[in-house]
């Protein structure tokens, strides 16, 4: 039964082509960020849904082109200056907007979330498409660039002018750049008047309005990496973000190593599977779930408070489920398959 609205629900939010509703668009999905990238409109004129898909499919394409981490993009060119100790002169508004923004979180989860390591994410072999079943890399290696403590802080941010104090900064914006462009894309789509639609890029969402008179529902996957746990229900404008460590990671002799790092060690995060943000601002949800990840079992629900976060929900490595009261009164599991879970403590 929950399978079925499960089901429904997958199919409302990433395959609406089955949907005979003439109103819904065909789902349009694209593969950029390095995942597949999908929109749905619901309650608009042909043409307008029409318009709204060609938009965002623009959009995100040149949103990857410009941010990419390790392929020729604006970020490679300033890490390139970056690394010299020179200033680039940036005219991606949005790009120096989002540095802005990364600064200020990177400050807020006291570098936890930190986008200024990405030395340390090439180190790993994170910044490439296929990942190594290799040795991790040497602790030597890895204590030498956490030694050189690379953060937000060290940009200086001047008009269009970009420098660091510090040559180990290294931009990776993989922790942000999906949330922030959801936003963006999103704000653009109520320009052209559309009123209802979701945005999933890769298990990162954000919905406005509602589906055939009723809420979006959106699916959380499954910390096994199949399928889902949970579906959440949105209200308005909202983002449901997720950090997960088996979205990315590589593996030796058994051993698993997520794509999050704990910039404090240079290792990869542990005692958590999963974090879920929901929030209005897809770009905070995203650097939000990424600095709960490097906080832990133990601090999460205290970095939470500390950034603001008002919903949450983690799912440990034991697939135990910890969701704040607020998100619980919103969240379906399977009552056939529920997972063990704990309601905590309210996060205000
Ligand atoms: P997310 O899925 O949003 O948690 O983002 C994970 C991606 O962000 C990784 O693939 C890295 O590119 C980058 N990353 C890893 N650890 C961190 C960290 N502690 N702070 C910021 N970015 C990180
Ligand atoms: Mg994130």
């Amino acid at each position: 039964m929950f399978l079925k609205k499960i089901s429904l629900i997958l199919i409302t939010v990433l395959c609406v082509t089955a949907c005979s509703i003439e109103e819904v668009a065909p789902p349009k999905q694209f593969y950029v960020f390095g995942t597949l990238v999908g929109v749905t409109v619901w309650g608009a004129p042909k043409n307008k849904t029409a318009e709204a898909v060609n938009m965002v499919s623009a959009d995100f394409q040149s949103m990857h082109e410009r941010w990419h981490a390790w392929n020729p993009s604006q970020i490679t060119a300033l890490n390139d200056a970056l690394a010299a100790g020179e200033s680039y002169t940036l005219h991606d508004t949005q790009l120096l907007e989002m540095l802005k923004q990364a600064q200020q979180l990177a400050q807020k989860s006291d570098q936890l979330f930190n986008p200024a390591i990405g030395h340390l994410i090439a180190l790993w072999g994170f910044q490439q498409s296929d990942l190594a079943q290799t040795p991790p890399p040497e602790e030597s290696a890895i204590a030498a660039l956490v030694a050189k403590q690379p953060m937000m802080s060290d940009l200086i941010i001047e008009g269009n002018q970009v420098s660091s104090k510090n040559p180990a900064v290294k931009i990776d914006l993989g922790a942000f750049a999906k949330g922030y462009a959801i936003d963006v894309v999103m704000d653009k789509l109520k320009t052209i008047g559309i009123k209802n639609a979701i945005i999933n890029a890769g298990g990162n969402l954000k919905a406005m309005g509602r589906i055939e008179g009723r809420s979006w529902r959106i699916g959380v996957r499954h910390p096994s990496g199949k399928g889902v746990i949970a579906a959440i229900e949105t209200s308005g404008e909202e983002s449901v973000i997720t950090s997960g460590d088996y979205e990315r990671f590589r593996e030796y002799e058994g051993k698993r190593y997520s794509h999050i790092l704990d910039p404090r060690t240079g290792h990869s995060t542990t005692g958590i599977s999963s974090v879920t943000i929901l929030d209005k601002s897809g770009a905070f949800a995203d650097a939000a779930s990424t600095a709960l990840t490097v906080a832990g079992l133990d601090n999460w629900h205290a970095m939470a408070k500390q950034l603001g976060v008002k919903h949450a929900m983690v799912i440990d490595a034991e697939g135990k489920v910890h969701v704040t009261p607020n998100l619980a009164a919103r969240v379906f599991f399977d009552p056939d398959n529920k997972p063990e879970v704990v309601v905590t403590e309210p996060l205000s």
